[in-house]
This record gives C-alpha cells, sequence and structure tokens, in this order.
C-alpha cells in the first residue's frame, strides 16, 4: 500500500486531473453494513477501483480549482505514523502534544506574536475562525456568559470584515449566536482590499445606532482574487476603537515564508487572533488548519471546563495542563501536528517559501498570457496567487460556465468558478507545489479550444431559440 501510494503520487501526472464517478461504482458505495470479515487485500483492491481514481485531484498539478494544498510525500509517511500511535492529543502528559507546542512556538515566533500566545490545531480555518469569534466575543462580554449565555448579556455586539471576506466568518458569528447580521460587511477598493474610510464610518454609524463594535476581521489572500487588506492599516483602527483584530489567512498567511510577500503582511503580528492552514500553501496533508490568540489566557477562558474525570496532576499520566482541550471545542483529537512538524523539518522553511513564491510567479505568468490573447479577457487583477479570467464571447456568462466543467471532465485542467463584479469568471487559484507552466499552457490551450468550439454552438442554440 506504501509503495503503491508512493508510485501513485510520482506518477499523478499520468492521470486525469478529476473524473466524475460512474453510476455504479457510486452504487458499490451503498452496500450492506460488513457483518462478515472481508481479506485486507480484497478491500483494498476495492480501493484501488473505487476510490482511488474517483478522488478530489488535488495531488495533480492541474488541480487549480478552489484553493487546495497538493499535500507532500513526507505527509503521507508522518500520517502512517501517526496511526500506528494513535495519539489522542486532547490532553494529558505525552510527546505528540509537546510536537503540537513545538508548532505553537514556531508559529508565535514566525507571526511575531508574544510568548504568552496560544495555538491549537483544527480542522481548518473555518473552525479557526469560528474559535477566534467565540474568544473575542467571551472577551467582550465577561466570561460568564459562557454560563449565562448570549440572553442575558445587554450588549448588541457588531463585527465587521469586507465583502471579500470568507463566508466561514459569517457562519463562524451564526454559530457564535451573535447572528450573521451582526457581521458587517465593508465595502471593498478596485484591489478588493477592505476600504478603511468605510470601515471606520460603519464603526461610528452602529455606535450611534447603539450597538457594540467588537471585532474586525481583516484578510490575508481573499479567496476570489488573493487580495491582501491593509493590515496595518486595520490593525491602528482596531487599536483606536478597541476592537478585537483578527486575520483570516487561510492561504495568504504562510505567504510571509516568502521575502517576496512577506512585506505586504505588515500588521498581521498586531492580531489578536490569526486563523491559516497547513494544508493550503503549507502543503500538508489534509487536514491541518491552526489558531493563534495572542492572549492565551483569554482563549484558555473560553474554553476550559473542570470535570472530574479531566482532573489534572503536577505527575503521572494526568501532568502537563493546560492541554489542548482547554482551548477548543474538541476532546479527542488527532496527531494533525505530525505531518507538519515532519513537512516544516524535513523541506525547511525556506523551500516552502520558495514554493508558494513560485505559483505567484506563476500566476502572473497565466495573468501575461490571458493579456496577450485577445480571445481572454481578465477579470481581476493578480495579487498572489490566483487568476480570474474568462473566454470573450456572447453570452459569456453561460460560456465560460460551460467551459470550466467541460475542462474538469476533460481531466486536463481543473480550474473553478467564481464571479467577479457579477461575472462568471474562470478561477485558476495555483496552490500546488507540483504546478508547471506546461499544466498552466495545457489549463490556457484548452480553453481556448473549448470556448471556439462551445461559443458558436451557445450562440447557435440561442439564435434558434429566439426565433421560435
Ligand atoms: C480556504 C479558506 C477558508 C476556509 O478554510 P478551511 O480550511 O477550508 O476551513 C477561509 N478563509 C479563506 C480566505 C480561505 O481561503
Amino acid at each position: 500500500m506504501l509503495d503503491d501510494i508512493l508510485d501513485y503520487v510520482e506518477h499523478i501526472r499520468e492521470q486525469p486531473v478529476w473524473q466524475p464517478m460512474p453510476q455504479d461504482v457510486r452504487a458499490r458505495f451503498r452496500g450492506e453494513l460488513p457483518d462478515a470479515p472481508s481479506e485486507l487485500s480484497a478491500v483494498y483492491r476495492e480501493f484501488l477501483r473505487d476510490v482511488l481514481p474517483y478522488s478530489n485531484g488535488n495531488v495533480h498539478p492541474g488541480f487549480l480549482g478552489w484553493v487546495h494544498g497538493g499535500g507532500n510525500p513526507v505527509g503521507i509517511l508522518a500520517e502512517m505514523l501517526a496511526a500506528g500511535l494513535n495519539a489522542n492529543l486532547g490532553g494529558r502528559d505525552h510527546a505528540p502534544i509537546e510536537v503540537e507546542r513545538q508548532i505553537v512556538h514556531w508559529m508565535r515566533e514566525l507571526f511575531g506574536f508574544p510568548t504568552t500566545a496560544s495555538g491549537l490545531f483544527v480542522t481548518g480555518t473555518s473552525m479557526a475562525n469560528l474559535i477566534s469569534v467565540l474568544v473575542a466575543r467571551d472577551a467582550a462580554l465577561g466570561f460568564e456568559t459562557r454560563r449565562t449565555g448570549l440572553s442575558a448579556g445587554k450588549k448588541l455586539l457588531t463585527g465587521y470584515t469586507s465583502v471579500a471576506a470568507h463566508g466561514s466568518l459569517r457562519k463562524a458569528f451564526d454559530c457564535a449566536g451573535l447572528g450573521s447580521d451582526a457581521l458587517r460587511l465593508v465595502q471593498v477598493n478596485a484591489r478588493q482590499q477592505m476600504n478603511l474610510a468605510a470601515l471606520k464610518r460603519m464603526i461610528e454609524s452602529d455606535r450611534r445606532g447603539g450597538f457594540t463594535p467588537f471585532f474586525v476581521a481583516g484578510t490575508a489572500g481573499t479567496v476570489d482574487v488573493g487580495a491582501i487588506d491593509d493590515l496595518d492599516g486595520l490593525a491602528a483602527i482596531a487599536q483606536d476603537e478597541r476592537l478585537w483584530m483578527h486575520v483570516d489567512g487561510a492561504c495568504g498567511a504562510l505567504g510571509i515564508l516568502a521575502p517576496e510577500i512577506a512585506p505586504r503582511l505588515a500588521g498581521i503580528e498586531a492580531a489578536d487572533s490569526l486563523a491559516f492552514d497547513f494544508h493550503k500553501w503549507g502543503q500538508v496533508p489534509y487536514d491541518a488548519g491552526f489558531v493563534l490568540v495572542r492572549d492565551g489566557e483569554l482563549h484558555r477562558k473560553t474554553f476550559a471546563s473542570p470535570a472530574a474525570y479531566l482532573d489534572r496532576e503536577t505527575r503521572g499520566l494526568a501532568a502537563g495542563s493546560s492541554w489542548p482541550c482547554d482551548f477548543g471545542p474538541d476532546l479527542s483529537r488527532g496527531f494533525r501536528a505530525l505531518k507538519t512538524w515532519f513537512t516544516l523539518k524535513v523541506h525547511g522553511l525556506h523551500a516552502l517559501g520558495e514554493s508558494i513564491a513560485r505559483t505567484c510567479e506563476l500566476a502572473r505568468y497565466l495573468e501575461k498570457r490571458v493579456t496577450e490573447c485577445a480571445e481572454l479577457e481578465l477579470l481581476a487583477p493578480v495579487q498572489l496567487n490566483i487568476v480570474c479570467f474568462r473566454f470573450r464571447c456572447p453570452d459569456a456568462d453561460r460560456t465560460n460556465a460551460r467551459i470550466i466543467v467541460e475542462l474538469q471532465e476533460s481531466g486536463i485542467a481543473a480550474p473553478s468558478t467564481t464571479r467577479i463584479n457579477g461575472e462568471v469568471a474562470i478561477r485558476a487559484a495555483i496552490t500546488n507545489h507540483r504546478t508547471r507552466r506546461t499544466d498552466i499552457d495545457a489549463l490556457l490551450d484548452a480553453t481556448l479550444a473549448l470556448g471556439r468550439e462551445i461559443a458558436p454552438a451557445e450562440q447557435e442554440l440561442e439564435e434558434t431559440v429566439f426565433h421560435e
């Protein structure tokens, strides 16, 4: 199995990026509960036949959709070791927790956070955003809110982020009981960065309206176009207005490893909380989200819960408090730290930074090729690793949506879609360290071929419908 999966990764270019799952394969996942045992080798053959060929595709260098990391072989091996150890990182005194604490130390240092900052592995930035909102909320309302509930408080809290921010922040406000309406969406400038003057006006207006502004979230690498908010400017406003400053750095925060990107993240060190993913630009296999909180004590007070069966000791296995379960909702937790520890140590930060810079260079290459081609149109300036463009034609929304689906089903490339100023865009988020210029060329060649084929056909169809 180990040989096979390493071969799979090594020869991934010979496979389609993605292929739809045939109905008969899908039907095999509606089987009976397995009362009787099966041979391991038989189940493995099922995996090779029914799972492996129909996975997400993000190991492949032609996978350009959403913002997905490519993983790395070191991570595969670390996952094997972690599964063998079967460690539970909720708490207790053992080395796996020290590995996680090592990453916390490293991330404090990397992002310029104080030694009193806390950190925690989570599934992804969605959860890291939620944890950050919960700490900010309890810090604003007082920790008795954990017992009394939100309805006991008299304050109407409001938070702020830009219209270009990720939807998980709205979901976090919803899950935190504040309601997603309490997260105000601030307009952006032409580069999709938060308009800080508009932010100030919204805060003022909310204060006049009897609300209590408590939270602002900047984004380092917006999901649509990779914009980085002015974090320094945001930090100044957060300080003036006494707001909790959060940064959603899901993809972009690790840009700090690339010398050309790091200066644009200035201000990230002033954040009260920072959410990011090792599984995107960090190339650690899924999942490996992370949250860093400046004031570790506020973080602990948001989640620590006494329970007799979780009593702490100064010696023995129940020593080593505080435990990770004191910093988040999870008690049982896997060993996400190990694949991250191995990946950072084996490759080193320099190489990771270079792979991050390379994806941005590829984005600029794609941008250049798009602008040089009369049949294509660039929909947003390229700021990081994301390129939004489309094939020029009448009824461009429908045609480009079809081009994207056809591209995905062709197995040649897998971009995703978004809307830029209301227009459907082919969105290439170059996150995989395996992606090369030839993959970008393949995307463009296939886009042009499909566009030339689909656009006239759609046009004809349109005319037929119109005449009838
Ligand atoms: C991917 C992403 C998220 C969500 O992160 P998950 O790890 O998928 O939960 C949040 N914000 C931004 C900007 C993202 O790119």
